[in-house]
């Protein structure tokens, strides 16, 4: 793994944490908090500003984007 490995902010509200995990870890991290600490709730999560950015991360990388995929309207 590369040290540039991106980490993802994961906060909790109910304990006051924000721990900052590797992004491959998250989910991983998210359950065994929320199964620790909070008898499997959702509590914690990642950091709600951060969310739309990495979805808008995660889309780019799967191409959601890509404008010949499907674009509608003239664009000429
Ligand atoms: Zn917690």
């Amino acid at each position: 793994m590369s040290e540039e490995d991106p980490t993802v902010p994961i906060v909790c509200t109910e304990c006051g944490t924000e721990t900052r995990v590797p992004l491959p870890d998250v989910a991983d991290a998210l359950s065994r908090h929320n199964e620790g600490k909070h008898g499997g709730e959702t509590v914690a999560e990642v950091d709600p500003g951060l969310k739309d950015r990495l979805a808008d991360l995660v889309a780019e990388d799967l191409g959601l984007f890509d404008e010949d995929a499907g674009e509608q309207g003239g664009r000429d």
